[in-house]
């Protein structure tokens, strides 16, 4: 079976969480494969060199978990963004809209600089207001956008196109 194949075969489909209507994706199997993790981190760790990386960011929670072994395998550094308020740091914040209000990120404006590339990583692609808000974070810190990399895209939800004009041509990727 191909990658992708092995891949959706550990995402388990949780009915009606975390709201009536919705259904779930949960990542977890997959973490707790070590041969599906491992070919995960395989294909986002040889994205990141294909797209001529230098630094990977993780969007907070589920992102740190795929995006840290990234890096590690790629020998670039980890960059966290953060929900707001986590951070010790001097920060740079994105707000973005959420269905019912909005939301706060944040990342350490240290981390990122002008000849940066980022790779950023994320599980899933949803309604694309995350991935969104961090490429703007990344180029607020005057840092060039390599390219976005999720496990899924929720394809119903647009959010290839909602983030279309903030990627400014750079590749998204969904495995
Ligand atoms: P968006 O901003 O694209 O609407 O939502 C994406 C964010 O919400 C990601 O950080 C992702 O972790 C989380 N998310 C939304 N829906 C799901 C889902 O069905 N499964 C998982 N694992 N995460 C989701």
């Amino acid at each position: 079976a191909s990658t992708a194949e092995l891949l959706l075969s550990r995402i388990r489909d949780v009915p009606d969480y975390p709201v009536e209507g919705v259904v779930f994706k949960d990542i977890t199997p997959l973490l707790a494969d070590p041969e599906a993790f491992a070919a995960l981190t395989a294909e986002l760790a040889e994205l990141a060199e294909r797209y001529g990386a230098t630094k990977i960011v993780g969007l907070e929670a589920r992102g740190f978990i795929l995006a840290a072994p990234v890096a590690v395998s790629a020998k670039l550094g980890f960059i966290p963004v953060r929900k707001a308020g986590k951070l010790p740091g001097a920060t740079l914040k994105q707000g973005y809209e959420l269905e019912y209000g909005t939301a706060e990120i944040e990342v350490h404006a240290e981390d990122l600089a002008p000849g940066d590339r980022v790779l950023v990583i994320d599980d899933v692609l949803a309604t694309g207001g995350t991935a969104e808000a961090s490429l703007a974070l990344v180029r607020r810190a005057g840092a060039e956008v390599a390219g976005v990399a999720v496990l899924m895209e929720l394809g119903f939800l647009g959010g290839r196109a909602r983030l279309e004009p903030a990627l400014g041509g750079a590749p998204l990727q969904a495995l």
